[in-house]
């Protein structure tokens, strides 16, 4: 390249559960806009291996928590305004595009792939892109085509996050250095729908699935490979997984992308949750027996809200205070987000008696309010993400109130509250597999199938739109086609039955 490439860096990324009440609105996508959006990555240091390679364009990476779908505003604003950051460019040679994969939008099946399709009306089809997305991101051919390198993490927990948009931006610019064009694209659908919590790359049959990977990417011919799990808890027709290869050698690309898929359905029986599930009630039941190891911890998996549930759903504090033996044990449940109920605990102030209906302001699909009795014994304010704290202990059990969703995953998360869960019978958080530190401190756990915007128990949920037959939804007498299709380079039509 004679010239030192113009590469734009453009994101938008969240996880929507189409099964969670409530709109993800634009704020919470927190936006770096300019030269900010070097702030997000750890490789882009000026002076750096990668800002050397390149004239940089920075333009706008938003980023959102897990939640609900996005409001059909939220999202003409934000794209509105990368779109126009893009525009204002000029002629670019290519684009990093930094996607989550699972952003639903209101009154939309594919938002990336209508993102990716407005970008490319932008910036034209001769620009290269390359996508990085999380591996419980969706790959619809849309997407697939109007991309040119498109890659996913490899780890769940994503301890590779940062490592894989840096591969996305280094294999950008070998491909403009080596001024090769594109690179061919093999797409394979694999008709499965999984929840994170059974494929973790931690345990098998996922450490094995995806130890290939690399192994695919080292091949002579091949450019990069990946495996997307997709995401469960939106009910639009891209939910499931996919296998792409990308790279120049068709033989060697064509039958490494088969290979992948082939491997991914062969074990497709074997993924489960790692670690004890049960029922909310057996959990329950099993935590308060005597002789049950102290502290127990139950996961409130269903309305996680690092997963995009709501948080806010009160099912299972509802049955934990109708429970004889939990009630008189020293319990702590967190959280619920409801602002009147901080209101309500600051105008009675510390040690103040507290009456009042709380949650289920936004999901009251399977619980309404909980009505809580009892005392304030703790207030906490300008906290970064729930806003304003208080606990509400109602006998022996303390109720976590915010004013916005907060997952609990560390100690101090309780601690500051004058909480002591080391000190307590069960601890009931809204998450799925624990946090480390978490983890560190639990005496026993059992992950509770509480229902939910993120229900683990997938059939229970109901999808309607997702393509059938899907496992583990659908019997399938005969395997299916995991034969490759080939997507078109981008700057050629995408042709009928794949769009
Ligand atoms: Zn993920």
């Amino acid at each position: 390249m004679p010239h030192s490439p113009r590469i734009a860096i453009a994101g938008l990324g969240t996880e929507s559960s189409t099964f969670s009440l409530g709109r993800t609105d634009a704020e919470a996508f927190h936006p770096y806009r300019g030269e900010g959006v070097y702030d997000f990555y750890d490789f882009f240091e000026e002076g750096g291996p990668v800002r050397s390679r390149a004239e940089w364009l920075p333009t706008m990476v938003g980023k959102a928590i897990s939640g609900p779908r996005v409001a059909a505003e939220a999202y003409r604003e934000l794209s509105a305004e990368l779109l126009e950051r893009l525009a204002a460019l000029g002629p670019i040679d290519a684009l990093y595009l930094d996607l989550h994969g699972a952003m639903s939008v209101e009154g939309m099946d594919d938002a990336e792939g209508d993102l990716i399709t407005r970008i490319r009306a932008v910036i034209g089809r001769r620009p290269l892109v390359s996508a990085s997305m999380d591996l419980h991101g969706n790959v619809s051919p849309v997407l697939a085509h109007a991309s040119d390198l498109i890659t996913c993490y490899r780890m769940a927990p994503h301890e590779d996050a940062m490592l894989t948009k840096r591969r996305a931006v280094t294999k950008l610019l070998d491909r403009l250095e080596s001024q090769r064009g594109r690179p061919l694209k093999a797409w394979i659908p694999v008709p499965v729908l999984l929840p994170g919590e059974k494929t973790s790359t931690r345990v098998e049959p996922a450490r094995s699935l995806y130890a290939r990977v690399p192994e695919v990417e080292a091949r002579p011919g091949v450019v990069d490979a990946a495996i997307w799990i997709g995401y469960a808890w939106a009910d639009e027709p891209r939910c499931h997984a996919v296998v792409m290869v990308t790279g120049d050698d068709a033989g060697v690309v064509g039958s490494s992308a088969e290979e992948l898929a082939r491997a991914f359905w062969s074990v497709r029986d074997e993924f489960d949750f790692v670690g004890p599930t049960a029922s909310f009630e057996e959990a329950l039941d099993r935590a308060t027996a005597e002789g049950a190891a102290a502290p127990f911890f139950l996961s409130d998996s269903g309305d996680n809200p690092t997963a995009g549930g709501s948080g806010d759903t009160t099912w299972a504090l509802h049955r934990i205070l109708a429970h004889e033996r939990a009630r008189e044990r020293r319990v702590i449940y967190a959280s619920i987000p409801d602002p009147g109920a901080i209101e309500e605990a600051c105008r009675v102030g510390l040690g103040g008696r507290f009456h009042r209906a709380v949650g289920a302001l936004v999901d009251d699909t399977h619980a309404g309010p909980v009505q809580l009795d009892g005392i304030v014994t703790a207030l906490r304010e300008g906290d970064r993400l729930a806003g304003d704290e208080a606990v509400v202990a109602v006998g022996s059990v303390s109720v976590v109130l915010t004013r916005h969703r907060k997952p609990y995953h560390l100690e101090r998360d309780f601690t500051q509250l004058g909480l002591d869960p080391r000190g307590s019978d069960i601890v009931v958080v809204k998450i799925g597999y624990l946090e480390p530190q978490l983890h560190d401190m639990a005496a026993d756990w059992i992950l509770a199938l509480t229902p939910g915007g993120v229900d683990q128990d997938l059939v229970r949920l109901g999808h309607r739109r997702i393509r059938r037959p899907m496992h583990p939804y659908d019997a399938f007498p005969t395997d299916p086609d995991l034969r490759v299709r080939w997507i078109p380079a981008a700057d050629l039509p995408l042709p009928e039955g794949l769009a």
